[in-house]
C-alpha cells in the first residue's frame, strides 16, 4: 500500500508554523549573545541547549549509519511515543493498534491524547497474529505499535510478519527496539530505506545504562522526522543530557562489555531458574530480563520482597498468568536472587 505522509498527518499539524527559537534565527557563532534573554553570567547552564541537538545527532548518525535528518531525540522514548500520537492521530476520531501484551506507555499516551486503542492479542507464544490484527484495523487506524524484542515477554517478533504489516498498512508501524542491543539480531535500522512507514524507537535507558538521563531516539524517514520536529518542545533535551550522551557515544565500544556480561548472566539465570520445582517455564529472552512462569507467582513475589529483592509481578497481564518479570542484575545480585529462591523452594517443600 502506498504510504502518504500528508494523508496521515493531522491537519492542524500539517498547517502548523512551528515556534522559532532565537537559535533557529541565528545559527552562526558570535561573541556576544543578546538574543535569548539569557542571564549573561556563566553558571555552566546559563545558555539554552541546542534545540536541534546537532552534535549528538551527528555522532549517533555515525554509529547507526543513518542521515542525521532521520533522527529525533526525545526526553526518553516516552516523549517520542507521545509526539507520534499527537502528530498523526486526531483525538476522538483516529485509533492506534497495540498488540497485547506489551509495554504500557503506548496505551497510556494514546489515552492521554483521547485516541482510541485497539488491543488485539499476540499469540500465546507472544508473536504477531496478522489475521487478528487485520480484524481490528480500519480506515481510522494510524499507528501500529510493535515492540521487538517485546516487553514483558522478551522475544523478537517474527520478521516476515512485521514485513507483511509494513507492506499492507497505510499508516505508520512503530517498532520499539528498546532491548535490541541484547538481541541476536541487528534489528530493523537497515530496513528504514525500504519502508517509508517504518519508525524505530531506541533508548539510552537500557543497554547504555543512562535511564536517569532521559534520552530516547527515534529513527524514520526524513518526512516523518520533519513532522515530529515541528511539534516537539524546542529545548526538549537539556544540556547535561546532550553533553553526557555525546561523551558516551564517542567512546570505543561503549556498551559491549556490559551487554556481553548481562547476556551471559541471562543464560546462567535461565538454567538455574528452570531447576526450581515451582518454576513452570522460563521464556526464551532476547533482552536483559526473563519472564518466568511459576506455580505461585504472588507467593514468590512476596518472599523476594521480604528479602529486599524487587521483581515485577506481571501475573495480571494477558498470557502472563503466574508470571514474574525478572531483570538480569550483576553476578552478585543474581546469586542473591537464586539463593533467596532456594529458600522459597525449601519453605514450600
Ligand atoms: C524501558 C523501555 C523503554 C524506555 O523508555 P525511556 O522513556 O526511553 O526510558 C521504551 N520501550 C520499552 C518497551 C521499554 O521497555
Amino acid at each position: 500500500m502506498k504510504f502518504d505522509i500528508n494523508a496521515i498527518t493531522r491537519k492542524n499539524v500539517r498547517e502548523l508554523k512551528p515556534y522559532n527559537t532565537a537559535r533557529d534565527d541565528f545559527k552562526g557563532v558570535a561573541t556576544v549573545y543578546l538574543d535569548a534573554n539569557e542571564n549573561p553570567y556563566p553558571t555552566e547552564f546559563n545558555r539554552y541547549p541546542d534545540p536541534k541537538q546537532n552534535a549528538l545527532k551527528s555522532e549517533i548518525s555515525k554509529l547507526k549509519q543513518l542521515d542525521p535528518l532521520q533522527i529525533i531525540l526525545g526526553n526518553g522514548s516516552d516523549e517520542i511515543i507521545d509526539l507520534l500520537i499527537r502528530a498523526f492521530c486526531e483525538p476522538g476520531i483516529d485509533n492506534v493498534i497495540i498488540p497485547q501484551p506489551t509495554y504500557g506507555m503506548y496505551s497510556v499516551c494514546a489515552a492521554i491524547n483521547n485516541v482510541e486503542t485497539k488491543l488485539p492479542e499476540l499469540s500465546i507464544d507472544f508473536d504477531l497474529d496478522i489475521q487478528n490484527i487485520n480484524a481490528y484495523l480500519n480506515d481510522k487506524s494510524k499507528i501500529i505499535f510493535l515492540c521487538s524484542p517485546n516487553n514483558p515477554s522478551g522475544n523478537l517478533l517474527e520478521q516476515d510478519k512485521i514485513k507483511s504489516l509494513l507492506q499492507s498498512f497505510s499508516g505508520i508501524v512503530v517498532l520499539d527496539e528498546a532491548y535490541i542491543d541484547f538481541a541476536d539480531s541487528d534489528g530493523w535500522i537497515t530496513s528504514l530505506i525500504d519502508y517509508p512507514n517504518l519508525f524505530l524507537l531506541q533508548t539510552f535507558s537500557k543497554a547504555w545504562g543512562l535511564a536517569g538521563l532521559r534520552l530516547g531516539v527515534g529513527y524514520g524517514s526524513k518526512e516523518i522526522i520533519q513532522i515530529l520536529n515541528k511539534i516537539k518542545p524546542p529545548y526538549n533535551i537539556n544540556s547535561i543530557t546532550q553533553n553526557i550522551a555525546l561523551t558516551e557515544v564517542k567512546k570505543d565500544n561503549p556498551i559491549t562489555e556490559w551487554v556481553d556480561t548481562l547476556k551471559n548472566e541471562r543464560r546462567i539465570l535461565e538454567v538455574l531458574l528452570n531447576q526450581f520445582s515451582f518454576v513452570e517455564k522460563v521464556y526464551p529472552s532476547q533482552t536483559n530480563f526473563l519472564l518466568v512462569k511459576m506455580i505461585n507467582a504472588k507467593a514468590c513475589y512476596q518472599h523476594l520482597l521480604t528479602k529486599g529483592i524487587i521483581v515485577r509481578d506481571r501475573s495480571s497481564v494477558i498470557h502472563c498468568d503466574n508470571c514474574l518479570r525478572i531483570t538480569v542484575g550483576t553476578p552478585n545480585e543474581n546469586k542473591e536472587l537464586i539463593n533467596t529462591l532456594y529458600d522459597f523452594q525449601n519453605i514450600n517443600l
